[in-house]
């Protein structure tokens, strides 16, 4: 039967899968400024990138910073040899009713056939609170060291454009504006964009166009170090997220899309500066880069050879496993077939029955212990202290806690099952679960069918090579030793890659992702204890660890200084009272409770600028009295398709930004803003919104012409937003015990003006 000469050994293939799948979440070393004119070094990018950021502010499209990181960009792009070029235009992209100035920077590498082009691009602009150098700095700078590469090297078939795009944070304004109107977008046959969801972390394919089996398959043979999931593609179209190659994706241009997700407490923080990036990320930005761009380059794009979708997942960074999904399901059966053949082979003479009772039992009473025991941990690991939705900083102690209760799991069901259930019935359940799932992978999500494939495979290969030791005592030996460390490959890749996306909080999710090494490892273990006796004394153990574990992670922070939690100080005022509010704004996380009541801010509804209510830690002020905007010249009247309000908005000066907010009820269907089509709430988009609005970055002190297409005569509030400099005397005095842990985050600190204006019924001018 299946003898092992000591479990001690699966704990070794589970440390040694440990250590290659954590190479997939790691980056590669730095190449250093002394490496070789044709080889990527981050640490000349990096040095670019220093430059570019000097000031260490935000550079919000429109902005007068933004032109001096433009600038910039463009002088190194001179030096190199380009004679980079502007796409300059007031830009409105109506899936989001988002507009600003766009200042788009190309540059074109020409190819021998100078038909069609590759797009290699990322966005220069910033969010409003930290100056961006993660997001997208890296990418600009990778952009910058490959065009650097690319001035010297021979002319690829293809012509490359190199797009610094614009605004991509208002909405993805540059991408926009250069797939509706700039010329060269209609040869471009294929897009590499670089971005960023964090400071840290490996440069992970992340996204694709559709029909990409031919990309993946370019990607697995040019990249030194791929490292991707199909399955965190379905995430991410689950996720409020969108990059610029949403853009581009919708024009059906194929594409792939990189970015890095770790150290996500920095993202659009005050804090994502060049000294909080991980420079192996910008290395491996770069690599992925320049190895599509060398390889797409050269390739004829002007027929797709298959439009078929594949699948993919990285071994250890070191090697891509890929397979068209119209396969999975003849795969599924295949080795489904072929791994139940073999286990009946092999135990053909032993097996009764009526020795699967017992196991229908086992089998779902370990798959719930995963999830109960992940649940149960949640709360000392998640929900007592205060956390970040998504990453620990000092995530090692819950890692190992929740490590720990998985062998917990397992061992009580050792204690309890053995001699009940036999090695041959687990493995009988457990190989034909595994089987079931591939078939609902196959036929549900084919891209994810690798969980379930990769273990049957590796099974059946290993049941192969026990044929040819027909003699051995243990039948299925390699079979169920190769199917172990596939299914612990499958579980900890998962582990650590929702990691990224969860907290300690939802430990019973990351702990299911340990089902598949649980019952794969179950078999040999029960072979094993057969004639022993087991006693409780170390599933105590286990306990004790677990819970000093869990003490131990109580007592770290749940943010620090390098992943700190959001918070904000602003200010808000509404048009027509005489008090306003400073208030402490913490967007996504949880303000710190004892500055909070350190300066006595108490919580209260004040208005959001959406036409609603929102609960903010705040203390009363006496209004500003800012400056707001006024309508005029406001028109009704009624048209085919509803009825259309237009109107002129005076702007007070130098606001960077005015937001409208127009309620549901008004059933808006279009907007216009100086006549450019600015929303039209018939695009679908990721976003659900309780209202619609438009909003107009840096718009300059020009009127605005703006007029709103809505479905219903009702009467309706809009409500108008503005935002001014926030005046030092009047946040100085809460500056004192600024936590260390907390940074600005998002919008920064701002002063808010919010003016609710109506809009008659049309009954009332016809
Ligand atoms: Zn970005």
């Amino acid at each position: 039967m299946l003898k092992l000469r000591h479990p001690i050994s699966l704990l070794l293939i589970a440390i040694l899968v440990m250590a290659g799948v954590l190479r997939s979440f790691s980056t590669p070393a730095p190449i250093g400024d002394d490496a070789p004119d044709v080889v990527f070094s981050a640490v000349r990018a990096a040095t670019i990138l220093d430059e570019l950021l000097r000031e260490r502010v935000p550079h919000v499209a429109g902005s007068p910073y933004n032109t001096v990181v433009r600038n910039r960009i463009v002088a190194q792009l001179e030096t190199f040899g380009y004679s980079p070029e502007f796409q300059s235009r007031f830009h409105c992209n109506p899936m989001f009713g988002s507009c600003s100035p766009v200042e788009n920077i190309i540059a074109v590498k020409p190819g021998v056939e100078g038909k069609n082009a590759v797009l290699l691009t990322a966005h220069y602009d910033s969010g409003w609170a930290g100056p961006g150098a993660a997001d997208d700095g890296a990418g600009v700078a990778a952009i910058l060291e490959i065009a650097r590469m690319a001035a010297d090297f021979p002319p690829f078939t293809n012509d490359i454009i190199f797009l610094f795009s614009d605004s991509e944070e208002n909405g993805l304004l540059g991408a926009d504006a250069f797939a509706q109107h700039n010329p060269l977008f209609k040869r471009v046959k294929a897009v590499i964009n670089l971005e960023a969801r964090g400071s840290a972390g490996p440069s992970a394919l992340f996204e694709t166009g559709e029909g990409n089996r031919g990309l993946i398959r370019l990607f697995s043979k040019n990249v030194e170090r791929p490292v991707g999931n199909s399955l965190v593609y379905e995430m991410y179209k689950r996720m409020p997220n969108d990059t610029d190659y949403t853009v581009y994706k919708r024009k059906g241009v194929m594409g792939a899309n990189f970015a890095f997700a770790q150290g996500v407490p920095v993202y659009h923080s005050v804090i994502d500066d060049p000294e909080h990036l991980e420079l192996g990320s910008l290395q491996h930005h770069g690599d992925n880069a320049w190895a599509m761009i060398k390889g797409l380059g050269e390739r004829g794009l002007d027929a797709r050879s298959s439009r078929e979708n594949a699948g993919y997942i990285d071994v250890f960074g070191l090697w891509l496993v890929h397979y068209p999904v119209s396969i999975t399901s003849g795969l599924a059966l295949v080795f489904g077939v072929w791994v139940m053949l073999a286990i009946g082979a092999a135990f053909r003479r032993e097996f009764r029955f009526r020795q699967l009772r017992w196991g229908l039992l086992a089998v779902p009473f370990m798959l719930l212990g995963f999830a109960l025991g992940g649940y149960l941990l949640s709360w000392p690991l998640g929900h007592w202290p205060d956390l970040h939705p998504l990453e620990h900083p000092f995530p090692w102690p819950g890692r190992l806690a929740l490590f720990l209760m998985v062998g917990l799991v397992i061992y009580s069901c050792l204690k309890l099952f053995t001699g009940r259930v036999s090695a041959c019935s687990w493995m009988i359940i457990a190989w034909a679960l595994i089987f079931a799932l591939g078939i609902v992978l196959t036929n549900t999500l084919p891209t994810a069918a690798h969980i379930a494939l990769l273990p049957l495979a590796m099974f059946a290969l290993g049941s192969l090579i026990d044929l040819f030791r027909k003699k051995s005592p243990a039948p299925l030996l390699v079979a169920s030793l190769l199917g172990f460390a596939t299914a612990t490959f499958i579980s900890l890749y998962h582990f650590f890659m929702m990691d990224v996306v969860m907290n300690f909080d939802q430990s019973h999710i990351k702990a299911v992702s340990f089902s598949l090494m649980g019952l794969a490892a179950m078999p040999m273990l029960l072979a094993f204890v057969k004639q022993r006796d087991l006693t409780w004394k170390p599933a105590q153990w286990l306990l004790v660890a677990i819970l000093a574990l869990c003490a131990v992670h109580f007592f770290l922070p749940g943010y620090s200084a390098e992943r700190p939690r959001d918070m904000t100080l602003m200010y808000s005022e509404v048009g027509g009272q005489e008090q306003g509010y400073v208030v402490l704004e913490s967007i996504y996380r949880r303000p710190d409770r004892h500055y909070a009541e350190g300066h006595a801010f108490e919580l209260k509804e004040i208005n959001n600028g959406r036409l609603g209510t929102v609960q903010r830690p705040v203390r009363e002020v006496n209004s500003l009295q800012l400056p707001g905007v006024n309508i005029t010249d406001q028109r009704l009247s009624k048209e085919e398709g509803g009825w259309r309000h237009s109107f002129t908005i005076d702007l007070p000066a130098n606001s960077p930004i005015l937001r409208l907010g127009i309620p549901k009820a008004a059933a808006l269907a279009k907007a216009w803003i100086n006549g450019e089509l600015a929303l039209d709430t018939s695009i679908e988009n990721k976003y659900k919104r309780d209202i619609d609005t438009l909003q107009v970055v840096y718009p300059g002190d020009a009127p605005l012409e703006i007029s709103l297409l809505t479905g219903s005569s009702d009467a309706f509030t809009m409500a108008a937003v503005t935002w001014h400099e926030l005046p030092g005397v009047l946040v100085a005095p809460f500056m004192g015990n600024w936590p260390d842990d907390a940074r600005p985050f998002l919008y920064g600190p701002r002063a808010e003006k919010i003016q609710e204006f109506e809009f008659g019924a049309a009954e009332s001018t016809e």
